[in-house]
């Protein structure tokens, strides 16, 4: 059997790092300015801890893609197939609700989902996830959509937009729900499979379904929006008019709608067209009652998750260049064996400011400065017997093919001055 890696799995090659780090160095500026702080937690918990929130009836879907595997004690683990829950445990663990409010918490790393492959779709994928705990007020809500919006702007997105709506409190919710039901009763049969689950489980869910036919079914319906009742519907207003206030654009979805049972009055996506038909980067929405029924104190929040390898591909789509591969500053050449040891040491003391290469074995001038060419490093230094002699190192600047005998002693100045 050949060795590769697992379905839906994939390595992030050297040449996909910069775009990484781009992207880390968005989050990390953005959402710290913002006044988030991070937090790493394990990616296997308890499974208890995502039956109460991702699990019962709330999203069957991710339910069913859950890695759940029992460990040698017989207790029952889970790979974490996102960060809110995760998030909220270690939140309580630590009695983190005794700080000031909010609390702000950002995380990101790998999660797990056991999908259908396909663009934009992997079983271990990567996510940015922000939480904002502890504000009732729109304002929350209003500051998580301009911190999401504000990472994307800071990768170099242009052409991303955010769909905003409610599924109201509670109760609306649950009216929606049974309104959705009774109204989708009569040809409930004609709805693909995973539809006619939502429907009996979480009936807002269908209003998700990318097929067809379900969508067919769904129109003229009413959507969660339209019966959302006065203080949710006030609460929307309000997020709105601060986003207005500060100038970030969205529009209005009125079928938006969050796979979690606990999500109430805000939900929101952002999406970018021309990655495919998964083009949702991120969404998120509000949360209160979820920390209550994971143990927490009776605490609000609202928060986020960005699909990080679909944001890479916005990136790649829209041109957004990251930084170069790194180049070395100077790559030596030994011309005689003896002169191998001597660029290793050489290079051992140049790396504490520079990154500098060398060939592991003797080579003549022209094939080691073919070496250097090919490294993209800017300079070359050639060592052989005649500079051993003479203490020095021929130092040649790559792009303009000037050549000069450094002495080993002047080396780190006469760099400094030419890198400067
Ligand atoms: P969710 O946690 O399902 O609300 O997803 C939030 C974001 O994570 C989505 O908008 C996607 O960008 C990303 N995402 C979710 N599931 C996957 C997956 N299986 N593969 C890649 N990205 C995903």
């Amino acid at each position: 059997m050949k060795l590769q890696a697992v379905k839906g799995t994939h390595d992030i090659l050297p040449d996909q790092q910069a775009a990484w780090a781009r992207l880390e160095r968005a989050v990390a500026s953005v959402l710290g300015r913002g006044g988030a702080r991070r937090l790493s937690t394990p990616v296997f918990e308890y499974s208890e801890v995502f039956a109460k929130s991702v699990g019962e009836s709330a999203d069957l879907v991710v339910q069913k893609e859950m890695y759940t595997f029992e460990d040698r004690g017989g207790r029952s683990l889970t790979l974490r197939p996102e960060f809110t829950a995760g998030v909220l445990r270690a939140f309580i663990e630590h009695g983190m609700y005794t700080l000031p409010s909010p609390v702000k918490l950002w995380s990101s790393g790998p999660l797990f989902r056991a999908e259908n492959v396909q663009r934009g779709r992997f079983r271990q994928f990567h996510q940015v996830n922000l939480e904002i705990i502890g504000l009732p007020q729109a304002l929350a809500d209003a500051e998580s959509i301009a911190l999401l919006y504000g990472v994307l702007e800071a990768c170099g997105l242009t052409s991303h937009h955010v769909r905003l709506g409610s599924v109201g409190d509670p109760e609306d919710r649950a009216a929606y729900n049974a309104y959705l039901r009774e109204a989708l009763a009569p040809r409930s049969a004609e709805l693909t499979p995973t539809s006619q689950e939502r429907l009996r489980l979480n009936p807002m869910r269908v209003l998700d379904s990318k097929d067809a036919g379900d969508q067919a079914l769904l129109d003229g319906l009413k959507r969660p929006l339209d019966m959302v009742g006065a203080a949710a519907r006030a609460h929307f207003e309000q997020v709105q008019a601060y986003l207005g206030d500060w100038d970030i654009p969205f529009e209005i979805d009125p079928a938006i709608v969050r796979g979690l049972d606990y999500y109430r009055r805000t939900a929101f996506e952002s999406h970018y067209s021309g990655i495919g038909a998964q083009s949702a980067l991120g969404g998120g929405g509000r949360y209160d009652g979820l920390i209550e029924s994971l143990g927490g104190p009776a605490l609000p929040g609202v928060g986020w998750a960005l699909g990080i390898e679909r944001v890479l591909d916005a990136m790649a789509e829209e041109g957004v260049r990251a930084d170069e591969a790194p180049r070395p500053a100077l790559f030596l050449v030994p011309m005689d064996d003896a002169a191998v040891s001597e660029v290793a040491a050489l290079a051992a003391r140049l790396r504490r400011r520079w990154h500098v290469e060398y060939a592991y074995v003797r080579r003549n001038p022209g094939k080691g400065l073919r070496d250097a060419d090919r490294s993209g490093a800017r300079f070359a230094g050639l060592r052989g017997e005649r500079e051993r002699a003479h203490g020095t190192i021929q130092l040649k600047q790559l792009d303009s093919g000037d050549q000069r005998e450094v002495a080993e002693d002047d080396l780190v100045s006469t760099l400094l001055a030419a890198l400067a």
